[in-house]
């Protein structure tokens, strides 16, 4: 069952125009349930039902429900073409296209680092961060913008420290299809392309191929520091990471999270994997 902090978000165009409220939290009597449909008969699994009670608040209104905060491809566009406009960031900042998707949208990508040449521009560590591989987390687009609202801060030292160096790779949308098309978890071709990432196909899955091709190219030249594909969980609260697990040298991987939990009351280590 939904707890008291998954209401259904609401857009209700009348109260956004006469209470200047946009996206709010509504609904009573939320239940999630599995309804006894069987979704496959020799493995028992349940299809389940998500029911909610709503009251519109005006007569001929236009509202929109959604599960989450969305987080639109146009979004994503206006962020990168203000920061493209911006004279003073793109010296550090530069907008890219990595491929085009199979509907023909533009997945784009984002290199932030200083022209500072005293920090020796071509030993610095690569960090590659991507978002929504999955379209329905809108969650994992509100810190991606938080990310590159960051890394792109002209007045923040901390900022200014990471772009003098490490070199930033930054993939805002792996799935802009299935955003624009309000899939929840698939691309066009109908498969989940965070299941692709072991043996991608250029046509299929142009976006997990390419970011792939980059990293290996990356990994190669200067070294990957980092890779974190930002998503969010449907269940779990809190943010934490899922990581790869090296067998011979566990800790490799376990050191950044144990950091970061130090450093964030927000960030959960007991969570993380
Ligand atoms: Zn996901």
């Amino acid at each position: 069952m939904f707890n008291h902090g998954m209401k259904v978000l609401v857009y209700s165009q009348k109260k956004s125009e006469n209470e200047e409220l946009g996206w709010y939290r509504d609904g009573r009597n939320i239940l999630y349930f599995a309804n006894g449909i069987k979704k496959d008969k020799g493995l028992n699994k349940s299809f389940y039902t998500l029911t909610f009670t709503l009251d519109f608040p005006y007569n001929d209104d236009t509202v929109f429900i959604a599960y989450s905060y969305p987080y639109t491809y146009s979004d994503l566009v206006n962020l990168l073409t203000n920061i493209e406009s911006n004279d003073k960031t793109s010296e550090f900042c530069v907008r890219k296209t990595l491929c085009r998707t199979i509907a023909g949208n533009k997945c784009e990508y984002l290199t932030i680092t200083s022209k500072n040449k005293d920090n020796k521009p071509h030993k610095r560590k690569s960090i590659v961060i991507s978002a929504r591989v999955h379209p329905g987390e809108t969650v994992g687009s509100w810190m991606m913008q938080g990310v590159i609202n960051f890394l792109t801060d002209l007045t923040n030292p901390e900022a200014k420290l990471l772009r003098d160096n490490f070199v930033f790779k930054i993939i805002p949308m792996l799935n802009p299809d299935g955003v624009i098309n309000g899939n929840y978890r698939c691309s066009l071709a109908g498969c989940d392309l965070n299941r692709r990432w072991k043996k991608p196909n250029q046509l299929l899955h142009p976006t997990i191929y390419n970011a792939k091709k980059m990293i290996l190219s990356l990994s190669r030249d200067r070294g990957v520091a980092l890779f974190c594909d930002l998503h969010g969980h449907s269940k779990k609260k809190d943010v934490f990471i899922y990581g790869c697990n090296y067998e011979d040298d566990p800790t490799k991987t376990r050191v950044f999270p144990l950091i970061l939990s130090k450093l964030c009351p927000l960030f959960s280590f007991e969570k993380s994997k």
